[in-house]
């Protein structure tokens, strides 16, 4: 009887390496605050639907901080990113202050390309998680030199003046520039960059709301594909739709499913390449929710949404973690938002 197990064990094996589960691109996807509230408030609008749901896997991660029942961003982004809980506030080190390497750095250093792209400024706590290691998410031209030292292949977002209009003088994307990479300061300019490095600043600060800021992060999101699917190695990418987040603090229904939306047209593109590109994982997920939303009521058929905000702050619900593409079935199930970092790494095939 063993012996039959451990055949059948055997041929389940390398059946599973034949059909080649090897992980080459990953692209993670933060939604800020986004709960499946905020999710299912975007499907009602849309009159049923969203391309979020051609997911294949589904599952739920645990947010708290190491200091907090509910996280910020920089613990929460940091949680993700670094594979460690740490203290709110903080930006790629532990609770001991320690600089702890993200999915980024260790794809960079592997050889991979890799990119950030996102709808708030660069600086921001979610990006720097994947960038930076501050001890405070508000040291933002800290951040932005950790930009610079951080060999990132493409970043596209807002928070130019944290580059150039600086207390101590210093001009990051000129710096970042004799470096070699191609800057850009709109939309336009950077979808004529087509290889190479790329600092695309198209705000002086965070990018405007949906709708005025336009199919940005979608497009900024094709773009950096373009660039980044040159590296036969493989690459990393984190997207994230900034300001869903914003839209839970203001507690205001219309601005949290306007980003929701534009988040999930950002999704489409991410599933399209990993469609059109064996070897792709995609993982969507968030930080936390924000605004302890609930749906109260509404109509499938006019998308109206009757929703009810509990807190202008975060809360502390699991949030969910939708995948699709090669490995995406590691991510069923409930477990810590520190485990994405070593499920991506294990399925990249990568030791650390
Ligand atoms: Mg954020
Ligand atoms: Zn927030």
């Amino acid at each position: 009887m063993k012996k039959v197990m451990m055949t059948i064990l055997m041929m389940v094996l390398v059946f599973d390496l034949a059909i080649g589960q090897e992980v080459k691109n990953v692209i993670v996807m933060i939604g800020d605050g986004m709960g499946v509230s905020q999710v299912y408030a975007g499907l009602t609008a849309n009159k049923g639907s969203l391309h979020l749901e051609r997911c294949q896997y589904v599952g739920f991660a645990k947010t708290y901080s190491a200091s907090d029942y509910i996280t910020d961003s920089g613990a929460g982004g940091t949680a993700i990113a670094c594979g460690v809980k740490t203290k709110n506030g903080t930006i790629g080190m532990d609770t001991s202050g320690n600089s702890i390497p993200s999915l980024l750095a260790i794809a960079s250093k592997n050889g991979q390309s890799t990119g950030v792209v996102v709808s708030c400024d660069l600086t921001h706590a979610t990006p720097a998680s994947f960038i930076a290691h501050q001890p405070n998410r508000n040291m933002t031209e800290e951040i932005a030199n950790d930009y610079a030292n951080s060999d990132v292949t493409v970043c596209i977002g807002g928070g130019r003046n944290n580059f150039e209009q600086r207390k101590d003088g210093r001009n990051i994307t000129a710096e970042m520039k004799s470096k070699g990479y191609q800057v850009a300061y709109s939309m336009d300019e950077v979808a004529k960059v087509k290889s190479g490095k790329l600092l695309g600043l198209v705000a002086e600060k965070h990018p405007a709301a949906f709708p005025e800021r336009g199919n940005m992060l979608p497009d900024a999101v094709s773009a950096a594909l373009d660039i980044l699917k040159n590296n036969e190695k493989g690459f990393f990418l984190m997207v994230e739709g900034s300001q869903i987040d914003w839209g839970g603090h203001a507690k205001n229904q219309e601005q949290v499913i306007n980003e929701m939306l534009d988040f999930d047209r950002t999704i489409k593109v991410a599933f399209d390449f990993a469609e059109k590109n064996p070897n792709t994982l995609v993982v969507i997920t968030a930080d936390h929710e924000t605004g302890g939303l609930s749906i109260v009521g509404g109509n499938l058929e006019t998308g109206e949404v009757k929703a009810s905000f509990s807190t202008g702050g975060h809360t502390s619900v699991m949030v969910p973690v939708y995948s699709y593409g090669t490995g995406a079935k590691e991510f069923a199930g409930i477990y810590q938002n520190t485990d994405i970092k070593p499920k991506i790494l294990q399925l990249y095939g990568s030791k650390k």
